[in-house]
């Protein structure tokens, strides 16, 4: 993760020279080069121009300070802009009022990892120590069913599913009414995708948010989708208020764009990112410690 963007970031801190300053011309050169490598890593232009705008002010109007170089100076800057870019600090998932449970529905595109991310994020907030639920609304594909029947198998916590002829958006509000019952601290709601965003989906998930009021609404993105990951998340946003993104795939060769744009493109925080197939493979998304990494 990040390699390219790492090692093309080293080559910009290498073009900087050793004036007592940074100034205009000295940081032409190592601008352009932090530039190419930002669009390497597949940030959206829309999102590295103004990015590279900051840096650049921040940069000419830095003070000299006595035993850091104009190199140093850069790198701090870049850190500091890169934390702000992604949200600044670690957003947690919401808490729900007045002794109700969490309710956290999922929402996102067929393959994005949508069916292992619910399960991971159960085994989670088990491991914090909580009772979770995971509630399977996916009426279309019984194999989307039988897959989270057989992770919450794996990182034992109960699913409730009703087959394939129950409206999802009832299946929903059962399940979650049983989680009552039963004293859950959580409910997860995994709900059917699409190769693409449709009416049908769109309205599915309306329903669904409708019907059990969600604390969370969270959109898993598959960061392998680049720069279209961020503006999915847009996308969905307009229509079903998300309160957060899980960016998967992040282990991959995935080349870390999506990490790096979703706030600033649809002002979504990312909450946590998936960091492999496994269900312990989820990780809470702090910015300061993602800049670190791709500083490293
Ligand atoms: P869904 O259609 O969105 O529910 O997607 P699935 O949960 O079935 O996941 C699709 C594929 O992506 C599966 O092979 C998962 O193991 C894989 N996957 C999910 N999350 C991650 C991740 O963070 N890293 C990697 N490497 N693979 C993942």
């Amino acid at each position: 993760m990040f390699d390219t963007l790492s090692q093309s970031l080293n080559k910009a801190w290498g073009m900087v020279q050793k004036d007592a300053r940074l100034t205009p011309e000295n940081m032409k050169a190592p601008l352009r080069e932090i530039r190419r490598a930002l669009l390497e890593a597949d940030v959206p232009l829309m999102v590295v121009r103004p990015f590279i705008a900051r840096v650049e002010g921040r940069a000419l109007g830095a003070a000299v300070t006595k035993g850091v170089s104009p190199q140093q100076q850069l790198v701090k800057i870049v850190y500091d802009e890169l934390v702000i870019l992604m949200g600044g600090k670690q957003v947690s998932l919401n808490v729900p009022e007045g002794g109700e449970p969490q309710v956290i529905l999922m929402a996102g595109l067929q393959g994005t990892g949508k069916t292992t991310t619910a399960a991971k994020l159960a085994a989670f907030l088990k491991n914090k120590g909580g009772r979770v639920m995971l509630v399977a609304t996916d009426v279309y594909r019984p194999a989307a069913i039988e897959q989270l029947v057989v992770l919450g198998g794996q990182v034992g916590v109960p699913v409730f599913e009703r087959g394939l002829n129950v409206p999802p958006a009832d299946i929903a509000r059962e399940g979650v009414a049983l989680a009552k019952e039963e004293g859950m601290d959580t409910v997860i709601i995994d709900t059917a995708g699409r190769l693409q965003i449709d009416a049908t989906l769109m309205q599915e998930l309306q329903e669904i948010s409708s019907a059990v009021r969600p604390t969370d609404t969270l959109l898993v993105v598959d960061a392998m989708t680049g720069q279209e990951a961020a503006g999915l998340v847009k996308t969905f946003n307009t229509t079903v208020p998300l309160t957060g993104a899980i960016v998967t795939k992040l282990d991959g060769d995935a080349r870390g764009g999506a990490a790096l744009a979703v706030k600033e493109v649809s002002g979504c925080p990312i909450k946590f990112v998936g960091m492999g197939e496994k269900t312990d493979a989820l990780e809470l998304f702090y910015p300061d410690r993602m800049a670190s990494r791709i500083l490293a």
